[in-house]
């Protein structure tokens, strides 16, 4: 299956590969509003994360891989304009 990667991380999902090596979307937990992210003037979340879980895509935002969050809310916390968040 062929899936536009940027379009798919956009809407928070994430492809794993389990076992039989076949793929799966695995949604994200992390809910990103990128009307309201700075973009490429900010980036404070992706820093902040210990777990390198978060990315920049172009002016976006994105969750890079939601299995290695710990939900540890860093993110959330140091956002400053509560784009994030964690459920
Ligand atoms: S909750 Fe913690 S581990 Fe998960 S994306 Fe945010 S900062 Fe990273
Ligand atoms: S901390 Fe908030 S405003 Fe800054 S890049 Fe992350 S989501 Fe966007």
């Amino acid at each position: 299956m062929v899936i536009n990667k940027s379009i798919t991380m956009g809407l928070g999902s994430f492809f794993k590969r389990n076992k039989d090596k076949k793929e799966e979307i695995v949604e994200s937990h992390i809910d990103i509003n990128n009307d309201d992210c700075k973009g490429l003037d900010c980036g404070k979340c992706v820093i902040a994360c210990p777990n390198n879980v978060l990315t920049k895509d172009g002016e976006d935002t994105v969750v890079r891989n939601p299995l290695t969050c710990k939900h540890c809310k860093v993110c959330e916390a140091i956002c400053p304009n509560d784009c994030i968040v964690v459920n």
